[in-house]
């Protein structure tokens, strides 16, 4: 009783039963009703034409002619005297008829009327008609219909009803088979595959079973299977390439640490590897201030605190930070500012969305191209654009730039040093700032990012 196709078909045989069984009824006793009442109205046409044939020709040759037509059908005829004695009867012997009526002296009948109705338990239904003929005999007509036809009637009546039940309970069947193969198979289907996928087995295939809820619902599993794969396929590749990012700052650490603290080596070589050591622990410490960011968007525990400041001067010290990376790889940075306005967002967010996307710019670019960062005031809202002449990103990769951990070309972006953290927590610092950043780009021709605060 627990598929759902059991519990449809019980819902469905309960419905057209009773409904069924209520039109059944009310046809089964209308088309009865309408048939005796036809014929109990015919019974009562022919006898009450005996009684006046009688009354205007009454003699026995009258009365022969009358139990002589109602010999052969299916009705009979009895004709009485005023006490009750029969004169002339179509059956022989007449006792047959007569022990199906009251006695005849007991009947007190004034005008035509049915005598007996009961057809269900009586061989005949029977009708009185009384006859006088003027200032002479009197008597009455008694007419007798056998009850077999109507009796086949109804029998051949509840025989058309069972088999339309039983044809309805065949259907009901069809149907159940049906439901069972359309609904129930894909559910179960369904439910083993959600079964495996929560045990971390993605390969998943679910039949296309049509454009109805069904087939939404299983193509959203199957895409639902696709995409936890490609995420456990990201987070490994993603878990390796920050172990092996922070293995090669960390054996430069360790080996030039060593190095420094020899005794007797020169104090120019010794600044050339402190110097090492500096900029492997400043990469160290963005990749590990990535990461926590990254760890703060999972959790939803960003803090935005916005305020007013200066564009230009906030901008300088931004430049300021990226300049020498740009000068080492004689890259220009040109910065398009016309007028300086009041920023309203929290500077240090701010600082790090650009830093992302100027780093990027740098990263995926060749040596000595240019970037360009423009900044300007839109209907309320300030606008930076950061467009390089890089590597750019393709069609294909565009959708996915800013999803958490997707990297385009892996082994390029690896070697470039990118982790695939940095466009996803940009996207979520200027979403909860309530601001948007878009992208633009060509595939060997550069990029162009957008953030509209
Ligand atoms: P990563 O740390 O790998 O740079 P990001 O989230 O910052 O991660 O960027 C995602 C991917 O988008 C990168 O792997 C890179 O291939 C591509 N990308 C980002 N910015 C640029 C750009 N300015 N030019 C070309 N490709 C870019």
């Amino acid at each position: 009783m627990n598929r759902i196709s059991t519990k449809l078909t019980a819902y469905f045989f309960v419905t057209v039963l009773i409904m069924e069984t209520s039109l059944m009824l009310y046809l089964h006793r209308n088309i009865i009703d309408s048939r005796t009442e036809e014929e109990f109205n015919r019974l009562l046409a022919n006898g009450s034409n005996h009684r006046d044939v009688l009354t205007a020709y009454y003699s026995e040759t009258t009365m022969k002619h009358i139990v002589l037509m109602e010999k052969d059908g299916d009705r009979e005829v009895l004709i009485t005297d005023a006490r009750g004695e029969i004169i002339s009867s179509s059956a022989e012997p007449e006792e047959r008829l007569k022990k199906y009526l009251p006695p005849l002296d007991t009947i007190n009948a004034t005008e035509d009327q049915i005598l007996y109705a009961d057809w269900k338990d009586m061989p005949y239904i029977i009708s009185v008609h009384p006859y006088q003929v003027a200032s002479g005999p009197s008597g009455y007509v008694i007419m007798f219909q056998s009850t077999t036809s109507i009796k086949h009637l109804v029998a051949k009546l509840n025989m058309h009803f069972g088999l339309a039940g039983v044809t309805s309970v065949a259907a009901l069947f069809i149907i159940y088979a049906f439901l069972s193969k359309f609904l129930t198979r894909p559910l179960i289907r369904m439910k083993e595959a959600t079964e495996k996928l929560s045990k971390g087995d993605f390969d998943v295939s679910l039949p296309v079973i049509g454009k109805d809820e069904l087939g939404e619902l299983s193509g959203s599993i199957q895409k639902l299977a696709g995409d936890l794969e490609r995420l456990t396929v990201e987070r490994n590749e993603f878990l390796a390439a920050t172990a092996h990012e922070l293995s090669t700052p960390l054996t430069y650490l360790n080996g030039y640490s060593k190095v420094a603290r020899r005794q007797g080596i020169q104090e120019e070589e010794r600044n050339r590897y402190l110097d090492i050591i500096a900029e492997e622990s400043e990469r160290m410490k963005e990749l590990v201030h990535n990461l926590l960011d990254l760890a703060k968007v999972d959790e939803n525990s960003f803090t935005v605190s916005k305020e007013s400041f200066l564009a230009r001067a906030f901008i300088r010290d931004v430049i300021k930070l990226v300049e020498p990376s740009f000068a080492v790889k004689k890259m220009g940075l040109e910065v398009v500012m016309d007028e300086d306005f009041k920023i309203y967002a929290d500077p240090v967010r701010l600082e790090q969305i650009l830093l992302n996307l100027l780093d990027n710019a740098l990263k995926y670019s060749n040596e000595a191209s240019a970037v360009t960062l423009e900044v300007y005031k839109k209907e309320e809202r300030t606008v930076f654009r950061i467009t390089d002449s890089g590597l750019g990103i393709s069609k294909q990769d565009l959708p996915f730039i800013f999803e958490r951990l997707y990297r385009v070309e892996k082994s390029r972006s690896r070697s470039l040093g990118g982790s695939g953290i940095g466009l996803s927590v940009v996207k979520e610092l200027v979403e909860a700032h309530g601001g948007s950043v878009e992208v633009t780009s060509q595939l060997g021709q550069g990029s162009t990012f957008t953030v509209t605060l």
